[in-house]
């Protein structure tokens, strides 16, 4: 029956929510023990871009927040485990998207930066405390002031994305203004 079918649908979101925890905590305990194995290969990251967006656009229209990519016409090609760098257009993009407010935007830009691949997540949500902006990066850590909204969040994606990016021999940083949105970075070396 109908109230059968709505426990259903909560306890297979709550265990698909489980086997992501279990996957992300794996995931890094393997790249904090350096047991993580690295495809690399130039690649463009273009097609990557236009995955992750795809993925994500239905919980961005759900949000009615407008999506938008600037990038120049011909990307720099880098070498890159393309798998995990698309894990880490995910965390940026989804976490824009979760945190923006309806009717906000996020806006990717993707550059070349003397050579290097320069790309930028941008979002128009609540922003993160300066004595916040390096504390995220590390597990489990979570800026109050969004996630007090958003309890859900594991805190575990942003050292994922930190320990991917250091692998590739990129940086990876948050710039943000307290009600002015963040923007989330990552330089990939030529
Ligand atoms: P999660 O999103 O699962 O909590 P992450 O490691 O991806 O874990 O992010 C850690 C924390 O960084 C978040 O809980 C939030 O406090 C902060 N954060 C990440 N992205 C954003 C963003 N775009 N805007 C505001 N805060 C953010």
């Amino acid at each position: 029956n109908e109230n059968q079918k709505k426990l259903l649908t909560i306890i297979a979101k709550e265990s698909n929510r489980l086997i992501e925890l279990v996957n992300s905590s794996l995931d890094l305990s393997k790249m904090e023990a350096g047991m993580m194995v690295f495809h690399f290969s130039p690649a463009d990251i273009t097609p990557l871009i236009h995955k992750a967006l795809e993925e994500i656009e239905p919980l961005a229209m759900a949000k009615k927040v407008h999506l938008e990519v600037e990038r120049q016409e011909r990307p720099p090609i880098v070498k890159m485990d393309q798998e995990k760098i698309l894990q880490v257009l995910r965390n940026f993009i989804g976490n824009a998207i979760k945190f923006t407010f309806e009717g906000g935007a996020v806006k990717i830009w993707v550059r070349s930066e003397g050579g290097k691949l320069r790309v930028s997540v941008q979002d128009t949500g609540p922003g993160i405390s300066k004595e916040n902006l390096t504390a995220i990066f590390e597990k489990f850590q979570q800026d109050t002031l969004a996630s007090s909204r958003h309890m859900k969040g594991t805190g575990l994606g942003l050292a994922i994305a930190k320990q991917i990016i250091t692998a590739h021999g990129g940086k990876v940083w948050a710039e943000s203004e307290l009600g002015q949105g963040s923007s989330f970075i990552f330089v990939l070396p030529a």
